[in-house]
C-alpha cells in the first residue's frame, strides 16, 4: 500500500493499491552498480562533444527529422517512410505508455509475460485498463499459447519482451509468427526489444524482419541499454503511421532532449558503432563467462540474452540482494521471484561468482540435487 493514505487529495483507488517500492540495503563501501543493465563503458567522446555542443535554452525540434531518417533508414525505409514510421520517445518506456494510454482504458484489458519489465503492470494501471499478466514457462520464456489464449474481446494490446527482463529467454521467430497468427489483427502487439543488440540466438525473432507483415505490430528499441545513453531518455519505435499519430496526442510534448537527439545521431555515426560493437562483443562474453560460472555452482540459470542474468531463487532472493548490497554491489531483486544481475566491468564477474558461492555455501538447498526445489 502506498504510504501516504493521508493525501489532501483524493487519489484514484488503483493508483493507492499499488504497493510502495521496497527500497533495496545501500551499498556501504564501493562496489559495482549491476541493477539496472547500463552499459559501464564511458560515453565515446565524439557522443560527448556532440551533447556538450546543444544550446540548452531552446527546445528541440519537435519533428527531429534527421534522426528519424537515420533510424529508418536501417530499417530499409526511404525518407518519407522513415518520417511516418519512426517515433521517438524520452525513452522506450515513454513511448510503452503512450501506446497504451492510446489504445486502452478502464475496462480495457493489457496482456503480458509475468515476471517481465516491472514497467508494464504500471502503465496499464496509469492507463486504466485492467493488467492481465500471463505466467512464464518452467524455462522462464514466454507461455505465447497462454498469452494468445488470454485474448478477449477486450484486450487492446499485448506486450512482448524479447529477450525478456528480467529472466533473459528470447521468443524465436517460429513461435512468434505462430502466436501473431492468433492475435485479432485489431489488436496492438507491442515487441519490446530493449536488449537486441545482445541477442546471439539465431533462431531469435527480430522485429525488423515482420513490421511489413503486420499491420498492428510495434518495435520498440532503445538508445539506454546498448548504446550507453541511458541517463539521456531516448528510445524508439516503429510501426504503422496510424499508431504514431495516436501515440503523439497521448505523448508529453517536447520530451525528448535535443541532447539526446545529437547522442543518438552520434552513436550511429560509423565509427562510433564501430567501437560500440567491440564493447557489446565485450559484454557478450562476460555474460557467457557468468553464465558458465554460476552454472558451474551447481545453481540454474536460464538461457542470458540480454546484458544480464537471471538467478530464479525464490524466497531467497532479497538475502541474495542484501549480501551483494554488503560487498558494495546492487543488483536488482524481485522479491520471491529471483535476482537480475547486470553483466559489468569486467572485475564485476569475479566479485559476483565469489558473493554467490559464498552465499549458497550457506544455503545447499539451492542447489540442483540440493532438498528442496
Ligand atoms: C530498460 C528497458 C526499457 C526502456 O528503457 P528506456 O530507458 O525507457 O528506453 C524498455 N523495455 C525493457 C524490457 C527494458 O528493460
Amino acid at each position: 500500500m502506498n504510504e501516504h493514505r493521508t493525501s489532501p487529495v483524493r487519489i484514484r483507488p488503483e493508483i493507492l493499491a499499488v504497493p510502495g517500492y521496497r527500497q533495496g540495503k545501500t551499498p556501504t563501501r564501493a562496489g559495482f552498480k549491476l541493477s539496472s543493465n547500463e552499459n559501464p563503458f564511458p560515453v565515446h567522446p565524439r557522443v560527448a562533444e556532440a551533447v556538450a555542443a546543444v544550446p540548452v535554452n531552446l527546445y528541440g525540434a519537435p519533428a527531429m527529422t534527421d534522426l528519424r531518417a537515420r533510424i529508418g533508414n536501417e530499417f530499409g525505409f526511404d525518407e518519407a517512410e522513415s518520417q511516418a514510421r519512426v517515433h521517438l520517445g524520452a525513452g522506450s518506456v515513454a513511448i510503452l505508455y503512450q501506446l497504451v494510454q492510446a489504445v486502452a482504458g478502464p475496462g480495457d484489458e493489457i496482456v503480458y509475460p509475468w515476471p517481465s519489465f516491472e514497467a508494464y503492470p504500471l502503465l496499464s494501471i496509469a492507463s486504466g485498463a485492467t493488467s492481465v499478466p500471463v505466467p512464464l514457462t518452467e524455462a522462464f520464456e514466454h507461455d505465447l499459447d497462454a498469452m494468445a489464449a488470454a485474448i478477449t474481446e477486450r484486450t487492446r494490446a499485448v506486450l512482448v519482451c524479447t529477450p525478456n527482463n528480467p529472466t533473459g529467454p528470447i521468443v524465436r521467430l517460429d513461435e512468434f509468427e505462430r502466436f501473431m497468427a492468433q492475435v485479432p489483427s485489431d489488436v496492438l502487439v507491442v515487441l519490446d526489444e530493449a536488449y537486441r543488440e545482445f541477442v546471439t540466438d539465431a533462431e531469435a525473432v527480430r522485429g525488423e524482419t515482420l513490421l511489413s507483415r503486420y499491420e498492428n505490430l510495434v518495435v520498440l528499441r532503445t538508445f539506454s541499454k546498448a548504446y550507453g545513453l541511458a541517463s539521456l531518455r531516448i528510445g524508439y519505435g516503429v510501426g504503422h503511421p496510424a499508431v504514431w499519430e495516436a501515440a503523439r496526442v497521448t505523448g508529453i510534448p517536447l520530451s525528448v532532449t535535443s541532447q539526446a537527439e545529437a547522442a543518438a545521431l552520434a552513436a550511429l555515426e560509423p565509427e562510433t558503432r564501430a567501437v560500440l560493437d567491440t564493447q557489446i562483443e565485450t559484454i557478450i562474453e562476460r555474460r557467457e563467462t557468468l553464465v558458465t560460472s554460476l552454472r558451474a555452482l551447481g545453481l540454474h540459470v536460464p538461457e542470458a540474452q540480454g546484458n544480464f542474468v537471471w538467478l530464479p531463487i525464490g524466497a531467497a532472493s532479497s538475502d541474495l540482494a542484501d549480501a551483494f548490497a554488503e560487498e558494495g554491489t546492487l543488483v536488482r531483486p524481485f522479491a520471491g521471484e529471483g535476482v537480475r544481475i547486470s553483466v559489468g566491468e569486467q572485475e564485476s564477474i569475479a566479485a559476483v561468482v565469489r558473493i554467490v558461492k559464498d552465499f549458497i555455501e550457506k544455503r545447499p538447498e539451492l542447489v540442483s540435487g540440493g532438498s528442496t526445489p
